[in-house]
């Protein structure tokens, strides 16, 4: 592959920047991973057009990610472009109604679910305390178990290589929990919310509810990807987790979290091995006493 032709093409390009061998250690929040040949950052929509038929001339593999917080990244790293999305991708815009937002898929969640609150804005305190950006939200169909981000969201834009910008509105796409249909070679640039007025007061009392459920379920601080494995319809993971005596349950450096059991945790000296090998364990083990095939809700890059 045309790694080294890839560099030199892109290196300098306005917008662009472009740092090879970069640890992804550093860009997720198990704080685990390899390194990736190039980790590129796009500040603009051309940058981003211009970086995307760069590698895919130069043949080499390429994956778009947001702030890493479902990602578990191989030790090896992986052999191909990371791509994040910069500057141009970091802006909110409020329409005259006051309560359709427009938001760039690198704005970070949490800054979305801060500025709908300043404004009054009720549909979104779901995601209060949910890490990342708009774009992995929106890829992930982000939520809880009675809310998810689809159900806001009327338009996505995405740029598809060879195609250029795409639309889609709500009906276009099938939001389903923790998935949506959109084709994984597509790249979120933006979605617009369709949020309600709300009482404040209320919208505060709601996040602070769900701020402190957090506090008391789940290991705040510690490094995680949030949960492992998708909820069997009708059941909780973590609980049926937890019946079968796993919490705790550790390989090396990574442990089945003692507070949640759907939760694996990096406890310091991780490597991605040690959490495959605890997912596995974790995996035969529920298919063993429930017969269920658990599905990761975690993402896996350079496996
Ligand atoms: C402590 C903790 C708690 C969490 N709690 C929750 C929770 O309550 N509910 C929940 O749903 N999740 C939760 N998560 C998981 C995670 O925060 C979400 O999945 C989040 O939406 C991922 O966003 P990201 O930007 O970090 O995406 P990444 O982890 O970087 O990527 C995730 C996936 O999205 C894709 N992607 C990212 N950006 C784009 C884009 N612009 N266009 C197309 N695809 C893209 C990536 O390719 C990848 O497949 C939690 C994680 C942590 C660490």
């Amino acid at each position: 592959m045309g790694l080294f032709n890839a560099v030199m093409s892109l290196s300098g390009t306005a917008d662009t920047d472009v740092i090879e061998n970069e640890r992804l250690a550093r860009h997720t929040s198990y704080r685990i991973g390899g390194k990736a040949a190039l980790f590129v950052v796009c500040h603009s929509y051309h940058a981003l057009r211009r970086a995307v038929d760069v590698l895919q001339k130069e043949q080499v593999p390429w994956v778009i990610v947001g702030k890493g917080s479902n990602l578990l990244v191989a030790d090896e790293g992986y052999d191909g472009a990371v791509i994040s999305l910069g500057r141009e991708f970091s802006r909110t815009v409020v329409a005259e109604d006051g309560c359709t937002i427009t938001a760039g898929a690198g704005v970070i969640l949490a800054r979305l679910v801060n500025e709908t609150f300043t404004r009054s804005l009720t549909g979104l305190e779901f995601a209060v305390g949910i890490p990342g950006t708009v774009g992995g939200a929106v890829s992930m169909n982000a939520g809880t178990r009675d809310a998810w981000i689809g159900s806001l969201v009327s338009d996505v834009v995405t740029f598809k290589e060879g195609q250029g910008i795409k639309h889609y509105a709500h009906g276009d796409i099938d939001w389903e929990y923790r998935h949506c249909s959109l084709p994984r070679d597509e790249i979120v640039l933006e979605a617009t919310l369709k949020l309600e007025p709300g009482n404040k007061a209320e919208i505060r009392a709601k996040m602070e509810q769900l701020l402190s459920r957090r506090r008391r379920t789940q290991p705040i601080g510690c490094a995680t990807c949030g949960s492992v494995f998708k909820n069997p319809p009708g059941n909780s993971v973590g609980k049926m987790i937890e019946d079968c005596g796993l919490k705790g349950f550790s390989v090396g450096g990574a442990e089945v979290s003692p507070v949640h059991g759907n939760f694996i945790v990096n406890t310091g000296t991780a490597t991605a091995a040690d959490v495959v090998a605890v997912i596995k364990h974790v995996h035969e083990k529920i298919r063993e006493v429930y017969g269920v095939e658990l599905q990761p809700e975690v993402k896996f890059l350079g496996f």
